[in-house]
């Protein structure tokens, strides 16, 4: 079955450059990105979750640095970046609060989303900001990443932003509206192809090599970003951005390639989490508790009764009930000591106990594998 944008309940929607910079001016397409945000606007009043993740802050920022040669050193591109994200998170805050709603920045790195701590911080952060109504939009940290860890892509970037908030849909736009069975600009046999079931080699090998000059993106890591989306049971798709009220054109039958989640793909992350990580410390917790993870509920402090071992923010966990058996494994959002400290709590008394009110759950059950 084809995903829809019209059903989906969180959306994360990538927008490349060459939609965002006017070529000419060097300025933000204003008339366009209004475009874009009507469609938001539209979906988030019908409670669909968007989160965007743009590129531009380097093109923004290229002419008014003089930075004009066809290839850009690393250090020439993080400088443009720190000074074209400014523009670039102006534009997306000023025409959002038009249609009011209110813009988020977020700069990631690819250490962000490596890291077990950062990744569950950075997820965290998000889902607080999509609970309080507001549009996340994200770049990748240019300005400090540095050349061996960083994705230099937003594809990927964003491919990871999905996974990590369990998005239903990934949508690139670009400057084309999907994928072909060969380059169309060179290749006048080349077909379009509307779904891809699965990436298998012959898919991945039309992404061809990636192209000249400054763009970063291109097939090739729309591909891999389709990789880690449909491998995370997230729905991608690849489509035309240029014209005017993008999204709203997919919605009404705009032609596009979707991408089908693998089959399992949501459960993937949960069997990283039960069978390749190693408990760094266990936690026993009382019958209702143990009751109501087995009814799908997070972990909740309220129900621990013991915790043992040594584990930081983000280190996995065994679950035990009282009479020994061990019922699920979790990645933890409290470190061993905090735990110990807020076990048999409430959520109000955290703050009082620890000096910080962190998540209401121990372990999220989006985090948490029953055996
Ligand atoms: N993060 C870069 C920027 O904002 C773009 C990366 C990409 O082109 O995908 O300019």
């Amino acid at each position: 079955m084809i995903p829809s944008l019209a059903t989906a309940k969180r959306i994360v929607i990538k927008i490349g450059s060459a939609l965002i910079v006017d070529p000419e001016t060097a300025a933000p397409r204003e008339a366009w990105l209004r475009g874009v945000v009507e469609d938001i606007a539209g979906l988030a009043a019908k409670g669909t979750e968007i989160i965007v993740v743009s590129s531009g802050a380097i093109s923004l920022a290229r002419r008014q640095l003089g930075l004009t040669g066809a290839k850009l050193r690393l250090e020439e591109k993080q400088a443009a970046a720190a000074v074209g994200q400014i523009r670039l998170a102006q534009a997306w805050a000023q025409t959002l609060a038009e249609k009011h709603l209110t813009a988020a920045q977020l700069l990631i790195t690819l250490e962000d989303t490596e890291d077990r701590r950062r990744y569950l911080n950075a997820r965290a952060t998000l889902s607080t900001l999509l609970g309080l109504g507001c549009i996340p939009v994200i770049n990748e940290n240019d300005s400090v990443a540095t050349a061996e860890i960083r994705y230099g892509d937003n594809d990927r970037l964003a491919a990871r932003v999905a996974e990590m908030t369990q998005a239903d849909i990934l949508l690139l736009l670009s400057d084309i509206d999907g994928l072909y069975t060969a380059d169309p600009r060179k290749d006048p046999a080349a077909a379009h192809i509307p779904v891809v079931e699965t990436l298998t080699s012959e898919i991945m090998a039309m992404g061809g090599e990636p192209p000249p000059g400054y763009s970063s993106g291109g097939m090739r890591t729309k591909l891999v970003a389709a990789q880690i989306a449909t491998q995370a049971g997230v729905a991608m798709a690849i489509a035309l951005g240029h014209r005017q009220n993008p999204i709203a054109a997919i919605m009404e039958g705009a032609r596009c390639t979707w991408f089908l989640p693998a089959p399992g793909g949501r459960s993937a992350r949960k069997s990283w989490i039960a069978g390749h990580l190693a408990p760094q410390g266990s936690i026993v917790i009382d019958d209702g508790a143990a009751h109501a993870l087995a009814k799908g509920s997070s972990l909740l402090p309220a129900g621990i009764k013991e915790v043992s071992g040594s584990f930081e923010r983000g280190d996995p966990v065994d679950v035990f009930t009282l009479a020994g058996t061990r019922i699920a494994r979790g990645l933890t959002a409290y470190s061993s000591r905090d735990t110990a400290i807020i076990s048999g709590h409430r959520s109000e008394d955290f703050e009082a106990l620890l000096g910080f009110r962190g998540r209401d759950e121990v372990i999220h059950r989006d985090d948490l594998v029953l055996f």
